[in-house]
């Protein structure tokens, strides 16, 4: 049997036992140990996304765990390997997937939004879904490597470079990581937050942050570009206001990268575009390289990600959990720890 937290409705989540299933021809059931609570959890826990969610439907896409049991016809993986899951199914016929972006297929299988999660004490999923986790690193860790990678394929997507300045707007745990990854690859980089909170927690991990409230953002960016302008800039904070601020900080043949949902069409400063020579470039979920290299910086410590994880709760909380993630933002990353030993044993 295996407990899990389900969606029923909108600002519904409950706690059920089922069954669990055993592993079919290439799958491998899993005992997931920390799943994240994401941005679009809390999207689908509004109701927002109702259209595409069927109910009950289990949550959970950012996670880590360990390997129970292996299906007929899985080979390379036993049962106690420690595994996180890229938590996407493709078609590989549509056109998308023909020209080689499987990750956004055009009938994609988001695994955790439009097929069962991971927030469980079993689960069940593709052996090609899994990548091995170092034995060094500890699970609740393992939990960031997913939105690591999603930080990965942005900067990857903005093809930033040794030595150009970027600016991030919007510094909730995506910008944050896209913020330490760009750093990584050699960039000097700005943070631009509205929350105390997450402003005093950026600066914690070494980055210089400005409050769009309280600073005079352009300007600073003049200041500290030599009036040049950013060369890229990454709008994660889904806001109107963001889009502003993103497309004004970039200099001449300046890339904005666009990684927050935007559900409504914005308007955009296109003779800004038109004057400057910028680029706009979408980015979306990861591939497997992206994966991969997520796996390594949250390993090697380049993704301080204890220090991103603020609290780690039973499946049992989690529905109390999400009630307060929406209170605001004065939170990183919440875990839900699925452990057998977190509910008492197993069910
Ligand atoms: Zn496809």
């Amino acid at each position: 049997m295996t407990l899990a937290v389900r969606y029923t409705a909108a600002r519904t989540l409950d706690t059920a036992v089922a069954p669990s299933t055993p592993p079919g021809p290439g799958e491998v059931e899993l005992a997931p140990a920390y799943v994240g609570i994401c941005g679009t959890d809390l999207h689908i826990f509004h109701g927002d996304m109702d259209a595409r969610v069927a109910a009950p439907a289990v949550l959970g896409h950012e996670m880590s765990g360990r390997i129970v049991r292996v299906g007929p016809g899985v080979e390379d993986w036993q049962p106690g390997d420690a595994v996180t899951v890229m938590p996407l199914r493709w078609d590989d016929t549509c056109p998308a997937c023909r020209s080689g972006h499987q990750h956004i297929c055009q009938h994609l299988d988001f695994i955790g939004i439009d097929s069962p999660g991971a927030m469980q004490q079993r689960w069940t999923v593709p052996a090609s879904t899994l990548l091995r986790l170092p034995d060094s690193l500890p699970l609740d860790l393992a939990a960031l490597v997913e939105p690591t990678a999603v930080a990965v394929h942005d900067v990857g997507r903005a093809q930033v470079a040794e030595g150009e300045k970027a600016v991030v707007v919007g510094g909730g745990p995506v910008g944050v990581l896209i913020a330490l990854v760009a750093r990584a690859a050699g960039a000097d980089v700005r943070v631009v937050e509205l929350n105390a909170h997450r402003r005093l927690l950026a600066e914690e991990l070494g980055l210089t942050v400005w409050s769009p409230g309280d600073d005079d953002v352009p300007a600073l960016v003049r200041e500290w570009t030599g009036d040049a302008g950013a060369d890229v800039a990454f709008e994660v904070s889904g806001a109107a206001g963001g889009v502003d601020t993103a497309v004004d900080v970039l200099g001449v043949r300046g890339r904005l990268c666009l990684v927050a949902i935007h559900p409504r069409p914005r308007e955009v400063n296109l003779h800004r575009f038109f004057w400057r020579e910028l680029t706009l470039v979408g980015a979306r979920l990861y591939d497997r390289g992206d994966f991969e290299k997520a796996v390594t910086l949250v390993a090697d410590g380049t993704i301080p990600a204890e220090r991103l994880i603020s609290k780690v709760v039973p499946l049992t909380q989690a529905p109390a959990a999400f009630e307060a993630l929406e209170g605001g933002g004065d939170v990183m990353k919440i875990l839900v720890d699925c452990t057998d030993d977190a509910q008492g044993g197993a069910v």
